[in-house]
């Protein structure tokens, strides 16, 4: 078919600045991954560490509410025994006094533990807060260089976009459908010079007929193989 090559091969080279702005944005995505990632994982571990903390002042929380009743009830006993009047009742109070003190000493040093534990617990919180603290101060410089240079991408990718679509106004309709939907197969380019008579994308060899049509230089045809425009390069 009969194009007008120059105009074509333009448009690809502005697509292809285009292309390479984006590839620039596209590198700084494993940086910014790997920064967030490592960033995530301390502050997975600061939430386990608030949780874990939450947990043991909830032990310790209810280890008092039992206390205190324990005591409460300790009171009564001591109460009625002033008022009883039998010898045999008060003994069996005493005996109910003796359990209780027990077991409310055990539940006492229960406490004790789970008051360590909390301590503990909230010591390691603390602990964690420091290094998503240290983390973030640490990662700041990068972050802030990523920043900076996504915006200066960005505008490059405005930039070249501008320019690319300047290029495509010069492109016939037709021509143009015809270059984008060859861009949305595999091929990274729609245009791809005739090398030693085949193809320069898939180097599948361009029948004979055809390839004298490419060679009169303003000229293009469909590769049989792979559908990408194969033109004549300037000598
Ligand atoms: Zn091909």
């Amino acid at each position: 078919m009969q194009v007008d090559l120059g105009v074509l091969l333009d448009l690809q080279e502005k697509d292809n600045a285009v292309k390479a702005a984006k590839d620039q944005l596209e590198a700084l995505r494993p940086r910014i991954e790997k920064l967030d990632e490592t960033l995530a994982q301390a502050e997975g571990a600061l939430d386990a560490a608030r949780k874990n903390a939450e947990e043991a002042d909830g032990r310790r929380g209810e280890l008092e509410g039992r206390i205190e009743s324990y005591r409460l009830m300790q009171e009564r006993r001591r109460q009625r025994l002033e008022w009883v009047r039998g010898a045999k009742e008060a003994s069996a109070i005493m005996a109910e006094l003796d359990l209780a003190r027990s077991v409310l000493a055990k539940e006492e040093a229960e406490w004790i533990r789970s008051a360590d534990q909390v301590q503990e617990a909230e010591k390691l919180v603390a602990e964690a807060e420091g290094v998503v603290a240290q983390l973030k101060e640490d990662q700041a410089a990068e972050r802030a260089e990523i920043a900076a240079k996504t915006d200066q991408i960005e505008k490059e990718i405005g930039e070249a976009t501008g320019i690319r679509d300047e290029a495509a106004s010069g492109v016939k309709p037709r021509m143009l459908e015809l270059y984008r939907r060859i861009l949305q197969g595999r091929a990274p380019q729609a245009l791809y010079p005739l090398r030693s008579g085949a193809c320069g994308h898939c180097y599948t060899a361009v029948p004979l007929h055809r390839r004298q049509q490419i060679e009169n230089g303003q000229a293009v045809e469909a590769c049989e193989a792979c559908g990408v425009l194969v033109y004549k390069e300037a000598e």
